[in-house]
């Protein structure tokens, strides 16, 4: 899924947002559009937006409902073995100053862009 996939997916979850999470959808609304905002501006938010999908049980759900055929398997699918997919397995760079979501088993893992060292799996 590329970075427009995930703002579309994104916004249309934004949308729905109170029917999904409940009382709860006060509390990520804000940081939701924000993220949003901010992707469709060109910035490098992918992973937290990532991140912040993946936080909730509903809306993962909400996430995978939204996608089709092959990306669903691809986005919060544990890689092939995982016995229990729940969230996009987790990458942080040894230094602890950043992390990443692999949630496309294809995706290479990349480098921690301060340090220059490729993210560890934890
Ligand atoms: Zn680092």
């Amino acid at each position: 899924m590329d970075d427009q996939e995930l703002i579309n997916v994104g916004r249309s979850i934004a949308q729905d947002l109170d029917g999904i999470l409940g009382d709860g959808a006060a509390e990520v609304r804000p940081r939701l559009v924000e993220l949003l905002d901010r992707a469709e501006a060109g910035e490098p938010v992918r992973a937290d937006l990532v991140a912040l999908l993946a936080a909730h049980e509903e809306l993962r759900r909400a996430v995978r409902g939204r996608l089709t055929g092959d990306q669903q398997y691809r986005l919060f699918d544990a890689l092939p073995g995982d016995p229990e997919p729940q969230l996009p397995p987790r990458y942080v760079c040894p230094q602890g100053d950043q992390e990443w979501y692999r949630f496309d088993a294809g995706e290479a893992v990349p480098r921690c862009s301060h340090h220059d060292v490729p993210f560890v799996p934890c």
